[in-house]
């Protein structure tokens, strides 16, 4: 994030890329196997008695942006022999689903860039019965690349906005992209009834924190969910900082000012959101996703496939487990089965952004999968 001061030099300290990840995260094989019990229960199960529903898998560790908050714009990717090829994506995502997972989120970096997404789509369809989403930063969707997705099995995508105003956005992602190819994505999804559609945004002070409402309309003007997420110590530059955050709280309040809301009480536990009605009845909902503020991993059911084919337990895992080794080494699918449980059993019982020994891990959001 090198347009905020003393960054620059900050950056220049870590100098490590997501690929350099040994200095605060430890590839670590093979999990350690878990009490035998659990491996017959075919879940995945962790030990704080969480199991997992929700797969995300980052397909993906490149990007046509650089947001600020993300991706810095040296930021070196994976070599393409290290990602999981289609057929090996296909085959996890068939495994986790006979372990319980009942969805895969295909994510990124930027998952539209995937050359094979409607093939990774239509395999993990034919193989499994997992509802398949995806999160774009939709600067790519086309209505016909749409269409063949669905028609392949994509059932809900998640868009991220994080300015509607042109400058801006420039400044934000660092891409060439506009506000207005994302609003056409929107419509694009809508049209094609990918519904419900949900938009993400994140808020950085001094950046885009003045248009909380101005997002939150969106959701009004499109019956959508607009969701905000807490700035999370994930970016690739290693520069966050608490004085760039800004708290669901004051989102909330920003937002209020304009439109007040009312708190659904329909929310899914193992939900990331918390949603909010407009109290005028207007069409639409927000939500607030508080990872820093309000951390949610108690009710934690996700676990995350990077693209080049580590498991990790959690977003800020330290230890990330080489499944990509496994496949590779001819592992049969019980195998793999007993891996994805194993890692599983050492998900950690939450993320500690708070304590005072957290340790920001060495991958951003875009080489694990956000
Ligand atoms: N490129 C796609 C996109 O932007 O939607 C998918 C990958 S992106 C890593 C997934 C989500 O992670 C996006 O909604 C993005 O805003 C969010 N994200 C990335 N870095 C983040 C950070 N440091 N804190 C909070 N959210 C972050
Ligand atoms: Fe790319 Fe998404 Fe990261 Fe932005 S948030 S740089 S669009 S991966």
């Amino acid at each position: 994030m090198n347009d905020i001061p003393g960054v620059a030099t900050r950056r220049a300290q870590v100098a490590l890329t997501q690929l350099n990840t040994s200095q605060s995260c430890v590839i670590g094989g093979t999990p350690p196997p878990a009490p035998e019990s659990v491996r017959a229960g075919r879940r995945m199960t962790d030990s704080h008695g969480r199991t997992i529903r929700d797969l995300r898998i980052s397909v993906t560790d490149r990007c046509n942006f650089r947001c600020i908050y993300c991706m810095e714009p040296d930021v070196r990717f994976a070599p393409r022999e290290s990602l999981l090829s289609t057929s090996e994506i296909i085959r996890v995502a068939r495994i986790a689903n006979s372990l319980g997972v009942r969805k895969v989120r295909l994510t990124g970096g930027e998952p539209t860039l995937h050359p094979e997404l409607t093939a990774i789509i239509a395999g993990i369809r034919a193989a499994t019965s997992v509802e398949i989403a995806m999160i774009t930063n939709a600067s790519l969707l086309t209505r016909d690349a749409l269409r063949e997705r669905k028609a392949a099995g994509l059932a809900r995508v998640t868009i991220s906005i994080d300015s509607i105003r042109p400058d801006r956005f420039a400044r934000l992602t660092r891409s060439t992209s506009s506000p207005s190819d994302v609003l056409a994505g929107i419509e694009a999804c809508l049209a094609e009834g990918l519904t419900p559609l949900k938009l993400n945004a994140v808020l950085i002070r001094g950046f885009n924190d003045d248009e909380a409402a101005d997002l939150a309309e969106l959701a009004r003007v499109y019956s959508i969910e607009m969701r905000f997420i807490e700035f999370m110590p994930l970016d690739s530059g290693h520069a966050w900082d608490s004085s760039r955050w800004v708290s669901a709280t004051e989102t909330r309040a920003a937002i209020e000012d304009r439109f007040p809301l009312v708190a659904r009480d329909d929310d899914d536990p193992s939900s990331t959101a918390r949603t909010f009605a407009f109290a005028d009845g207007a069409p639409g909902r927000i939500g607030f996703i508080a990872p820093v503020s309000s951390p949610f991993c108690g009710a934690c059911s996700r676990l995350r496939l990077t693209a080049d084919g580590k498991v990790r337990p959690c977003l800020f895992s330290t230890t990330e487990w080489d499944l990509r080794a496994a496949l590779r080494a001819g592992a049969t699918d019980d195998h793999l089965a007993d891996f994805l449980i194993d890692a599983t059993w050492t998900k950690q019982p939450g993320h500690g952004i708070a304590s005072h020994d957290f340790r920001q891990p060495a991958r951003p959001m875009s080489a694990i999968g956000g």
